[in-house]
């Protein structure tokens, strides 16, 4: 029997079978597909933005040399100071300005070589990550689609047909029409479409006809993208369009035409698909033994480009939590704070690209509300704003520790060592700039969960100390003498 069964070998499966290899623990994957190849994967169909809090999940795995050049993306030097961010992407279509953004509002935001998000494509992240899964010992089966799920107090089955694959935990990451949500009775609930997405590759006759980049028009929206015939549309049809085929030539062309306002002609459509703005998220990320992360706990629109994203912040915070589950040694209430965190920005995420779409509604109070909108994403509080509510999530606790529950900054210590660094095996890291022997004494008594280093930083912020969750968020922080009580107290409930 393994300890974790993951269903679904997409970015956020493969995310998670990793974590729980790096902590020693047995992973199957389960997955559909016979083969990992795909159109829909691979550049230009299946090119995704990775937020700079994704590039950074990469990085405090030290996988992110490898996950740049499966990108084609050159390394960055790291800058000596913050630097702005390189892009702060769009809303609805608005394009935002980077050198907008007051970083005085980010003190805490220290150079490192992932404060930027980076294009990649599906194909580039799964093949990082299953790289890295397969070397830490992740089983991954392909060609078995699970088709049923039963649980009791002591372990889970997902079955294929009549084969059967026991764990004591099963974690569906199947996708945005998830099977194991289904089987496992998970509430999932939101809002119904508003309109239908075409995404197409296609040979268009007249190609400048249309307008490069984000166009939105009295009748919806078009995109085009980096390669001539990779063409997105957004028609405001209620969802009405039946999306159990691909579109035809006739049919994406007649749509093209009445949303852009043109008489482009496509001559030939070499793959097209449909998505939908439909919004849901599962009421929990947990029912008993099966836990839901990725698309198979929450759905919304490509816009913003946030789904993956989301994803892959819901398996960093999972991994070390199930993990230390699964091998006993976890504090008796943590796996229930994998919901009480992800839950909560999943929320937010949804209502984002709601907002997105609501302001892009080919009506006329839409538009009167898009306008206001773009007024005021053109002054620094509206740009600030956006890049904030993009930025890596941070946990809500209450209390009042500065940056308890945010992600961490990329201290570095005076030899050079990085946060990043430490972080690379999966350990919590305490980092001790005051080099305080109590506070060694207690982290050494959880040696095997968390790395302790010593000694001053090149940018210690103000602290004394800072305990770091693995998944690099910080769960305490310690004033210039640190009180080793309250560090103790930290360690407990984390660790
Ligand atoms: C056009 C478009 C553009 C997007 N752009 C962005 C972007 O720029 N940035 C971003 O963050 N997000 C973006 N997204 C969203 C992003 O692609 C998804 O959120 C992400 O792929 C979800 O990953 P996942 O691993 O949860 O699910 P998936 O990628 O759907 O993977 C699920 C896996 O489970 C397998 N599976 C399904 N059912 C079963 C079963 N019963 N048994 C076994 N295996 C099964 C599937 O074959 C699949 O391999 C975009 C989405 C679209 C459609």
């Amino acid at each position: 029997m393994h300890d974790v069964v993951i269903v679904g070998a997409g970015p956020v499966g493969l995310f998670l079978a990793g974590e729980l290899g790096l902590a020693g623990r047995s992973v199957l994957v389960l997955e559909r597909e016979p083969e990992p190849r795909s159109p829909w994967r691979s550049f230009p169909l299946g090119m995704r933005g990775l937020s700079a809090g994704s590039v950074e999940a990469f990085h405090r795995r030290g996988m992110l040399s490898p996950l740049l050049a499966a990108s084609d993306v050159d390394e960055r030097p790291v800058p000596d100071e913050p630097e702005p961010p390189r892009s702060v992407g769009h809303f609805a279509g608005t394009p935002l300005d980077p050198a907008a953004v007051d970083l005085a509002r980010f003190p805490h935001r220290l150079p490192s070589p992932a404060l930027d998000g980076i294009m990649t494509s599906l194909e580039a992240v799964e093949t990082v990550l299953a790289e890295r899964a397969g070397k830490l010992g992740v089983e991954i089966r392909r060609g078995v689609e699970v088709t049923a799920v039963t649980q009791d107090g002591s372990g889970v089955v997902a079955w294929a047909g009549d084969r059967e694959y026991p764990a004591r935990w099963l974690v569906g990451c199947d996708g945005g029409r998830s099977a194991v949500r289904r089987l496992a009775g998970f509430a999932f609930d939101g809002t119904e479409p508003q309109l239908t997405g075409y995404l197409a590759l296609a040979t268009l006759a007249d190609p400048g006809v249309l307008r490069r980049g984000f166009t939105v028009t009295p009748e919806g929206m078009y995109l085009t993208m980096s390669e001539p015939g990779h063409l997105g549309v957004l028609d405001f049809d209620g969802g009405a369009y039946d999306r159990s085929r691909p579109p035809t030539r006739e049919h994406l062309q007649s749509v093209l035409r009445r949303v852009s306002g043109t008489d482009v002609t496509i001559a030939e459509v070499h793959l097209a698909s449909t998505f939908t703005d439909r919004a849901k998220q599962t009421s929990t990320y947990r029912r008993g033994r099966v836990l839901l992360a990725g698309d198979a706990a929450h759905i919304h629109s490509p816009l913003g480009g946030q789904g993956l994203n989301l994803g892959i912040g819901d398996a960093m915070n999972l991994g070390w939590k199930l993990a230390a589950t699964a091998a006993g040694t976890a504090p008796s209430e943590l796996l229930d704070t994998y919901t009480a965190e992800r839950h909560p920005v999943g929320e937010r995420v949804l209502d984002w690209s709601r907002a997105q779409v609501a302001v892009m509604r080919p009506d006329r109070h839409s538009r009167a509300a898009r306008a206001v909108l773009e007024d005021l994403l053109a002054t620094r509080d509206g740009t600030t704003y956006v890049f904030e509510r993009l930025s890596p999530a941070r946990y809500d606790w209450g209390g009042e520790q500065r940056l308890a529950g945010h992600n961490a900054p990329e201290f570095v210590l005076a030899d050079g060592t990085t946060l990043a660094d430490l972080l690379h095996n999966g350990h919590g890291v305490a980092l001790d700039f005051s080099a305080d022997a109590r506070l060694h004494e207690v982290a050494s008594r959880y040696g095997n969960r968390i790395r302790y280093a010593a000694g001053p930083a090149r940018n210690d912020l103000g602290f004394g100390a800072v305990l770091v969750r693995p998944d690099g968020i910080v769960a305490w922080t310690g004033d210039r003498v640190p009180d080793p009580g309250s560090f103790e107290e930290a360690v407990r409930r984390w660790f």
